[in-house]
């Protein structure tokens, strides 16, 4: 079956978003593990995941993906800022231990003017440091759209970074749809292309999920701005074929375009409806 999901907020518990997914057929959600712009982790509810635990079951949500804040930036030129990433992430991780599903983004980093080698050495050292034999989780690198200094960009950064860390079974890649397009891979007009070269470059086996958003930027701008899906410049089609390219509709997809739940749900309605008129399979 397609695996759609809405970014939802874990404000209200774990449970409290898993019901709020249900409820707009949102088969899985995004969620930042605490405020997007950093601030401390919350404790975990244990009756919260107790049931949270239980609907997961009972609803077949799969591949819950808590996503890092953007604060974390593993490769700055500051010292106390990659200190800062690495404990929260670390953080994260554990946390995640506790929880049902084991799926975790992340925004590589912006070498913030030491260029892209001494910004990558410094995401595989943290890498290496927090990826211990004890994390059970699967580490989502994020393509970014490289805006300023941002690494990731590129399949190659991405691969660079993967192929310095040791724990490399618990690495994986999130595609997002508006930053590869932004950052000059052409998914309008040759998405096999698209998917050849990271293929070749990363290996599909590592793409985990997909960041489904259009874009309000233009095509290799470099610039991060989501737009609602089929209101951008990738357009709705090339959206669709994403969606169902053969290669590709095994991921789970997630949403982060501009709106609160009601706009996500519309959303989930919509490809959902476009994918049965044309009787695509998802088996
Ligand atoms: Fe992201
Ligand atoms: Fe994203
Ligand atoms: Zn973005």
């Amino acid at each position: 079956m397609i695996n759609i999901g809405a970014h939802l907020s874990i404000s209200k518990g774990f449970t409290a978003a898993a019901k709020s997914a249900v409820s707009i057929n949102s088969d899985t959600f995004q969620y930042f593990p605490r405020n997007p712009r950093g601030g401390a982790i919350k404790q975990l509810d244990l009756d919260d995941v107790k049931s949270f635990f239980e609907m997961v079951k009972n609803h077949n949500l799969t591949n819950i993906l808590s996503h890092a804040p953007y604060t974390y930036n593993l490769s700055s030129n500051k010292e106390e800022v990659r200190r800062f990433a690495r404990d929260a992430f670390r953080e994260d991780l554990e946390r995640l231990e506790l929880l049902p599903v084991n799926l975790y983004n992340f925004h590589p980093g912006s070498h913030t003017g030491n260029g892209i080698d001494l910004g990558i050495k410094y995401i595989v050292d943290i890498l290496n440091d927090i990826i211990t034999d004890d994390i059970t989780s699967t580490v989502l690198l994020e393509t970014m759209s490289g805006k300023g200094s941002e690494i990731g960009s590129t399949f190659e950064e991405i691969a660079r970074i993967i192929d310095g860390v040791r724990q490399k079974d618990k690495l994986g890649v999130c595609m997002d749809s508006c930053h590869i397009f932004s950052a000059g891979y052409d998914i309008v007009n040759d998405l096999d292309g698209v998917l050849e070269q990271f293929d070749r470059i990363i290996g599909l086996d590592r793409l985990k999920g997909i960041h489904l958003n259009d874009s309000m930027k233009p095509f290799n701008d470099n610039k991060d701005r989501h737009a609602g899906i089929g209101e951008g410049l990738i357009g709705l089609e090339p959206l669709i074929n994403l969606i169902t390219h053969p290669k590709l509709k095994r991921l789970p997809f997630y949403l982060e375009t501009p709106f609160e739940v009601e706009g996500h749900e519309r959303e989930i309605k919509m490809i959902k409806e476009i994918i049965l008129e044309r009787g695509i399979s998802f088996e």
